[in-house]
């Protein structure tokens, strides 16, 4: 009798979005070493304060969702320090450990990174949790691996994954109407201080609304309230619901977003989702909206990752824009999914900037080098961190404005068809340089000759490999070039 022998080992590369994707972006030779040869950074504050405050606002959220549910604010000592003892061990057990100053200094007072995780959770946690459907979901789809220049491929597919938080209709709707009947009750006791040509116009605009889905109606409500009418209720208690924290600043964003509106309008489902992401990071610069409009282009349709780029300054914007789109494509592919209407990505350290976030917003603001640019901010802010001496003057981030700190931490990522192709076949173009230059690897190319060396300076500075990289040589090489010179 013959027996059968276990078939070829099949694989199938796996790839995380932002473990593999992106780190492979800020430098194809420090993610061999750090990814593949699991050499992980002896400093990894960045690496590690990405992980910290994403697993924090799970903890959180999770927390605040269990049975003895805690009303906002939360003590630091009591309730948050908890969370992050947790998430430092979990965080160890994968090799990464926190900075110096974290271990060193105690509290939000005297440590930058507890001061960002209270802030986080006390300032969005309240707006954000009850939103959340389900946390944690882990997302996965197979894409058709990309061959190398020779035609070859180590595998027929490769597969993406990512985790997010989701957002329901469902979940928005209730939480909507809750505010619109609240706010409704608050605005009855000021009627008679209502002009009636307003209250009509009002009647009006939810009369037209009615044949929208219900999420819609709710949303067009709170915009009336949060902003056309807000003029004709300023004596009224409005003002007193959002100092009380119960008008939702997410809903208030979402309904402050003109595109947002317009797709939702057009929307043909009655329930869709949103995904969350959040980043330990400051706002990436992006492009001001006059340079957008004016080059008629959508940023995924340059090849941002090409050298010399005319997008250059914008790869990180336009990578988590990549990040968003795909995330709701590998969402669609779920079976319980409803389908994904935008993303919102939380850039947490705007809530407690450092001295070098401060300086770098200022530039951006400076060179009009941002989607918030200086006129839809207060007078107050922009003349505060305008004249503000970094070098002389202490810290400002305590004296900014909420609303500043607020809008510069979150955006809304919209998701439209045509773009999310667009993502896919770019990050098919990633990994299909990553699997290249494994392929170079595998055929006996050195480590350095088949991942390429090239990163932003700020990464260099804190890269354990800076000491042999080719880059480093590169640099020395020019340097020592004497250079031309005409007698
Ligand atoms: S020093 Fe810079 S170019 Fe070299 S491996 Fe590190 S990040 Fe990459």
């Amino acid at each position: 009798m013959k027996l059968s022998t276990r078939s070829k080992e099949y694989i199938i590369p796996e790839y995380s979005l932002t473990g593999d994707l992106l780190s492979f972006l800020t430098c194809n030779l420090q993610y061999r070493y750090q990814n593949k040869g699991n050499l992980p950074p002896s400093m990894p504050i960045q690496l590690w304060f990405g992980e910290f405050i994403h697993g924090v606002m799970e903890e959180a959220y999770l927390k605040w969702n269990s049975s003895d549910k805690k009303d906002f604010p939360w003590d630091w000592e009591k309730e948050i320090k908890p969370i992050e003892d947790i998430i430092t061990k979990r965080l160890k057990v994968k090799g990464l450990n926190p900075p110096n100053d974290y271990l060193s200094n105690y509290g939000p007072k005297e440590n930058m990174y507890s001061a960002r995780v209270d802030r986080s959770i006390n300032i969005w946690g309240p707006h954000l949790f009850p939103l959340i459907e389900d946390a944690e979901v882990l997302i996965k789809g197979i894409r058709n691996m990309p061959l190398d220049e020779n035609g070859n491929a180590r595998s027929e597919y490769y597969s993406i994954n990512g985790v997010i938080d989701v957002l329901s209709s469902l979940k928005l709707d209730e939480i909507s109407s809750i505010i619109n009947d609240k706010t409704n009750d608050v605005m009855a006791k000021d009627l008679d201080s209502i002009k009636e040509d307003s209250k009509e116009s009002q009647d009006d605009k939810i009369m037209d609304k009615s044949q929208r889905n219900s999420f819609q109606q709710t949303l067009d409500s709170f915009l009336v309230i949060s902003s056309d009418d807000i003029g004709d209720f300023e004596n009224s208690n409005i003002g007193d619901i959002s100092s009380n924290g119960e008008v939702n600043k997410i809903l208030e964003y979402l309904a402050n977003d003109k595109e947002f509106n317009d797709i939702l309008k057009r929307f043909p489902d009655d329930e869709y989702e949103i995904i969350i992401d959040y980043k330990g990071m400051r706002r990436p610069c992006a492009p001001n909206k006059k340079d957008f409009d004016m080059n008629n282009i959508h940023l995924l349709n340059d090849d941002s990752n090409d050298d010399n780029s005319s997008l250059d300054d914008y790869k990180t914007w336009i990578q988590h824009e990549w990040q968003i789109l795909t995330y709701a494509w590998l969402r669609s592919m779920q079976e319980d999914a409803k389908p994904v209407i935008c993303g919102i990505i939380f850039y947490l350290n705007e809530l407690v900037p450092s001295t070098g976030d401060l300086v770098a917003i200022r530039e951006d603001l400076r060179n009009n080098k941002s989607d918030i640019p200086i006129d839809s901010i207060s007078k107050e802010d922009w003349m505060l961190l305008n004249e503000w001496n970094e070098k002389e003057d202490l810290p400002i981030h305590r004296d900014l404005s909420d609303k500043f700190k607020m809008d510069r931490s979150i955006r809304i990522v919209n998701i439209k068809e045509d773009l999310i192709d667009d993502s896919l076949l770019e990050f098919d173009e990633v990994v299909n340089k990553i699997e290249s230059s494994m392929i170079k690897e595998l055929n006996g190319s050195s480590i350095k000759e088949a991942w390429r060396a090239d990163a932003e300076l700020r990464t260099c500075t804190a890269c354990d490999f800076r000491t042999f990289c080719n880059k480093k040589k590169k640099n020395e090489d020019d340097k020592s070039k004497v250079p031309f010179t005409i007698p």
